[in-house]
């Protein structure tokens, strides 16, 4: 081996190796040159003929050029660009010079310094044509050069496919299809569905319009077709405006369709590709050549393209579900808190008043416990599609979760502009939803909070739902505005539900016990027990309040339990000593627990209470849960022997249709209002007409919250069968309740 063919120190770079795969199969004699003049390669012809001028192994040749100042100066063929002719030295490091005349020109690689192919003429050849080495050589190097580039350029796009922006890729993807294929114009079109539409979406006609009249039929036919289009430029093409595309100077075109998820997402489409300049597919196809080298670049590209079509797809479609609740379809709570933030920001620019909307569905538990949660999902449908219906343009409708809603209004005017839009929103709840063959009634207590100034997202919400606890504490179906008394008010229930859970487990509430009376005899048939807490710092705290704050925070079944194995251990004492049964009051709640019925009577085994002896204590709103798990419990507590009874009848809603529905209802009790308004007239009427209807339905009537003897007196007159009120007994501790009985056996 001649020590010209060695590169020294680093071996063959790809360049040399790449120019030197196509030298050597020529038998004109070539030198590749470094720009310092070091020749690193000769082709076998040249070998051959350095040969004849002696050749040494180990003799390293230098090409010296004229006009090279020194080692490190490029030669004027690096400069020149071009292809020089003249003569030159070859020189050994032996210091023999051997005179030749060549024909050089440089070639460039990114990544290496220049080579310089220089062919070496004899001084009979020196008149030829120096073109067949080169454009041989220039080939060669096209083609390594581009498949280089050709590998980075598409390493890039597909980096921007796996993370870049749709955009950039999409531009970057139309300029690099028609860098590689030297086309005039590349341009990736979106297909559009129903009707099929064609938007061209990145092109590299740099806001050149004329240029691209016309161009729109081939992505349109690729778009509709979904196949790939060749046409090379005959003026007869049914399928495109080749007329448009020959005037617009186009003599070629090749558009590939783009696959997004399955279906054609667009068109990478390229024109007037130059034909000479590539080897690629699109440019083969339209020179006419038989050469089909693959991959095609468009292909390549297309493929890349639709890669991130789906990515971004997969994208969105996580963000949605990320911001929607799948239930509904609905914002979800972070899209909600989202929006809460903008529509607070464009308030205070605006200077309008911006409100937050809590809008809790009321007892909706009972639905989901009693029919099921099925159920429940379509009762929650069948809500969030109203609110969205009744919801103003650019209200923001969202579902928080559970049976929690919330709505974002924007440019209101004042307080009562927001409880008035609530009110709306309140109405859409309102009618009835047909779930399961049930006419199911929901209401939502709504809690509203309004804002003019910079308040923080969770504040306004938190704010909402203070309003809409007060709400639900108001009633069903009712709507609250926040305001200050509601801070104070909130940081007592919180503080009241922790003591309450601290006073359940040191057994801190009692029972008291109020007698109720029969009206004809005065005998104590019953006594209703009613649990009392005795606050350490607050004192005495109302059942009402603690009952409902043992509701919202999952306490009222231990609180249940207690109160009912208590009244009936109670109760079981009193056997002994009257024949008196005892009437304990049952939470809607608890009621909707599976395992009621099964607690009730274990509680019953264990305390020994014969079981005719109690009376559950129902407040309406249970019946407002009319479910099937509710109708199942009452059902069985009646089979049992348990009384039922109908508390606070008349105070909400009108319960007396349930009597047809439920015959296991022993006793009424009339509402305390009713019973204090008396002596009066309408009142009174009430009274009688309850005290028939329950009769007609063989029902027992109690009236209850009776303060005095007028009182006492109208509600014998009306018929009433027993009676309970301070006027008769207040309620009491056990002993003195035992007292009481004892004294009236003995009496
Ligand atoms: P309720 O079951 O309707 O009980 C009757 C309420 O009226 C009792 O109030 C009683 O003290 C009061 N009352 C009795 N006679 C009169 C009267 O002549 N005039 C007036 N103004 N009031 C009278 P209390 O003890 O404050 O209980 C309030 C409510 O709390 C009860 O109404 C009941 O719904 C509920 N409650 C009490 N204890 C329990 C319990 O252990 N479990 C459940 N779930 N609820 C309970
Ligand atoms: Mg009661
Ligand atoms: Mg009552």
């Amino acid at each position: 081996m001649t020590s010209i063919e060695r590169e020294p120190e680093d071996g063959p770079t790809a360049l040399v190796r790449a120019v030197g795969a196509a030298v050597d199969r020529s038998a004109v004699p070539v030198l590749l040159v470094r720009a310092d003049g070091r020749v690193v390669r000769a082709n076998p012809a040249a070998r051959h003929r350095l040969g004849d001028v002696a050749v040494s192994a180990d003799r390293a040749w230098t090409l010296e050029l004229p006009g090279r100042a020194g080692p490190q100066d490029s030669p004027t063929i690096v400069r020149a660009g071009g292809t020089w002719f003249g003569r030159a030295e070859l020189v050994q490091s032996t210091g023999e010079r051997v005179p030749v005349s060549t024909s050089a020109f440089a070639v460039h690689d990114r990544d290496e310094d220049p080579l310089i192919v220089a062919t070496l003429r004899t001084p009979e050849l020196t008149l030829d044509p120096p073109c067949g080495v080169a454009d041989e050589v220039q080939a060669v190097l096209r083609a390594s050069r581009d498949a280089d580039e050709r590998h980075d350029l598409l390493a890039e796009l597909s980096r921007l496919a796996l993370r870049g922006r749709m955009a950039d890729l999409l531009a970057a993807s139309a300029d690099t299809v028609a860098y590689l294929l030297g086309a005039r114009l590349a341009t990736i079109s979106r297909v559009h569905a129903d009707p099929t539409t064609i938007e061209t979406v990145a092109t590299t006609d740099g806001g050149d319009s004329a240029l691209t009249r016309g161009s729109d039929t081939v992505p349109a036919f690729v778009g509709t077709t979904g196949t790939p289009l060749l046409w090379r430029g005959e003026t007869l093409d049914h399928r495109i405006d080749a007329e448009s595309l020959r005037n617009a100077g186009f003599e070629n075109a090749v558009a590939v369709p783009i696959e997004g998820g399955g279906r054609p997402w667009g068109v990478l489409a390229v024109f007037g590709v130059d034909v000479g300049r590539s080897t690629d597919g699109p440019a083969a196809a339209v020179s006419g050549s038989d050469a089909v080298p693959e991959p095609s670049i468009l292909d390549e590209v297309a493929d890349i393209v639709g890669a991130a079509v789906h990515r971004v797809g997969v994208e969105r479609e996580l963000r949605y579900r990320s911001l929607r609740d799948p239930l509904t379809g609905l914002p979800n709570r972070a899209l909600a808190h989202d929006r809460i933030g903008s529509a607070v920001e464009r308030g205070l620019v605006a200077g309008s008043c911006t409100a937050v909307m809590l809008i809790d569905l009321d007892d909706f538990k009972s639905i989901n416990d009693g029919l099921g949660h099925e159920a429940g999902d379509t009762a929650l449908v069948a809500v969030a599609t109203r609110l969205a219906r009744a919801s103003r343009p650019g209200d923001t409708v969202a579902r928080l979760g559970g049976d929690e809603f919330v709505v974002v209004c924007e440019n209101l005017r004042d307080e009562d502009d927001a409880v008035a839009a609530a009110a709306v929103y309140g109405d859409a709840v309102r009618a009835p939803v047909s779930v399961e063959g049930n006419d199911l009634v929901i209401t939502a207590s709504i809690g509203v909070a309004i804002t003019t100034t910079d308040v923080p997202v969770n504040e306004l919400v938190r704010r909402a739902d203070v309003a809409m606890y007060r709400a639900k504490e108001t009633g069903r179906g009712h709507v609250a505005l926040f305001d200050r008394d509601d801070r104070d008010h909130r940081r007592l229930q919180l503080a009241l539900s922790a003591d309450l859970r601290a006073a359940l487990e040191s057994r801190y509430l009692t029972l008291a016990y109020q007698p109720i009376f029969d009206i004809g005899t005065g005998r104590i048939t019953a006594v209703e027990a009613l649990a009392r807490w005795e606050h350490p710092t607050l004192g005495s705290v109302s059942p009402e309040t603690f009952v409902a704050i043992a509701e919202r925070t999952g306490q009222i079944d231990r609180l249940g339990l207690w109160a009912l194995h208590s009244a009936c251990r109670q109760a079981a004492e009193w056997q002994a000593i009257a024949d008196v049964g005892v009437r304990v009051n049952v939470s809607a709640l608890q009621l909707r627990r599976p395992g009621f019925v099964s607690a009730v009577a274990r509680v019953l085994a264990e305390t020994g209470l014969p079981v005719g002896r109690l009376g559950l204590e129902i407040t309406e709103t249970v019946w407002l849960a009319d479910t099937a798990q509710v109708r199942d419990a009452l059902t069985e507590l009646h089979r049992m022997g348990v009384s039922i009874l109908l508390d606070d009848l008349g105070s909400g809603h009108s319960s007396v249709t349930y009597l047809n529905r439920y015959p296991v209802i022993e006793a009424f009790k009339i509402d305390q209002s009713y019973i204090q308004a008396m002596p009066g007239k309408r009142p009174e009427a009430i009274v009688s007409a309850i005290v028939s209807l329950a009769h007609a339905f063989d029902v027992t009537v109690v009236g209850e919250g009776v303060e005095t003897q007028a009182q006492f007196d109208r509600l014998r007159d009306s018929g009433c069968d027993l009676a309970q009120g301070f006027w008769l007994a207040e309620p009491t501790d056990a002993a003195t309740m035992t007292d009481m009985l004892r004294e009236r056996r003995a009496g």
